[in-house]
């Protein structure tokens, strides 16, 4: 298991306390291997998360930790465990800190990846605890990415589970803005999802403040789709078309008699510069859109399997 921490002295007691007793539990029922491990990731915490996170691993080896630099954000602290873990699992989930993702959501995801499942998403079925406002922008924001062209699991967040080969894919993708929602639906393979209702907070306050969240909903947007650039070519079209109609207006104003002298040269510029300003912008956004994509170096593929005489 990984789990990201930053500034998580509050709740992380607690939590570990809940996730070996799962984890036990897993182990007798045979579902999980005996060496199964959790991996707290300390996200630059200024208070005790990595004191608590060391000393856990003093008391039981099931804990261990790995602690970043600096405060690199929720994402990155992530990336940082499944790449420390992918050389050592065969199946990884990764989960808040905070509690408000069900554990007992973890059976049906090993069971999901018995089954062959390699990526098993965490879907909240009810979103009863958040306040009216991070359910609104929260549930808007699943929107917004759909809109924009983006492959999301609706009310997924970073609660899921991946295969060792899954993890070896998502760490092909080479970006550095990454954002863990939209490129797992990328990796392809076999996926599922399991719901369970997210509860509030175990203890401490949301690490997520709406400036983050708002900068968190740009970056994903921003990553993954070049839509914004493309509708600066559609306005600027449509000014453009609307200056031809403009021209033809004021032209029969003009022969009308009913304007002053120069109004109808006035309004022509006004409405074709404009247009042809948005047009040439949205036409080098075409431009830096594709460059974008060739700077990120995505996977083009990742091959699932080879036929041959040696099976591994
Ligand atoms: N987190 C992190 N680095 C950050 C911010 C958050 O590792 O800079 C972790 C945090 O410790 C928690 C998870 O990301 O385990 C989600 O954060 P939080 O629960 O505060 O977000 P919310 O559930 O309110 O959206
Ligand atoms: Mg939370």
């Amino acid at each position: 298991m990984v789990v990201p921490c930053y500034k998580e002295e509050a709740v992380l007691p607690e939590t570990s306390k809940r996730l070996k007793e799962k984890l036990h539990a897993l182990m007798e029922a045979g579902k999980i291997s005996a060496d199964s491990r959790v991996l707290f990731v300390n996200d630059g915490s200024s208070d005790r998360t990595w004191e608590i996170i060391a000393s856990l691993h003093e008391e039981d080896k099931i804990f261990s930790g790995v602690n970043l630099s600096r405060n690199r954000g929720h994402q990155n602290a992530l990336l940082a465990g499944l790449t420390t873990a992918a050389t050592r699992a065969d199946m990884i989930i990764s989960m808040d800190a905070d509690l408000q993702d069900d554990v007992n959501a973890i059976d049906g995801m090993i069971d999901a990846y018995h089954e062959g499942y390699d990526v098993v998403y965490g879907v909240r079925s009810a979103r009863k605890t958040d306040t009216a406002f991070k359910r609104m922008t929260a549930e808007g924001f699943y929107k917004l990415m759909r809109a924009m062209g983006v492959d999301i699991v609706f009310n997924h967040a970073d609660y899921r589970l991946m295969s060792r080969r899954a993890v070896e894919g998502l760490l092909e993708f080479g970006e550095v803005n990454i954002f863990l929602r939209g490129i797992v639906p990328q990796i392809g393979y076999p996926s599922t999802t399991v719901e369970y209702e997210r509860a509030k907070r175990f203890a401490g306050e949301s690490k997520y403040p709406f400036k983050k969240m708002l900068g968190f909903a740009l970056d994903g947007i921003t990553s993954f789709s070049v839509k914004p650039l493309r509708l600066i070519v559609f306005l600027g079209a449509i000014v453009f078309l609307l200056s031809l109609l403009m021209l033809v207006w004021s032209l029969i104003e003009r022969i009308m008699g009913t304007v002053v002298s120069g109004w109808t040269s006035l309004m022509f510029s006004v409405w074709m510069l404009g247009g042809l300003q948005l047009l040439s912008l949205g036409v080098l956004g075409e431009y830096v859109g594709k460059i974008y994509s060739e700077v990120k170096h995505r996977p083009r593929f990742i091959i699932e399997r080879v036929l041959d005489e040696d099976p591994n």
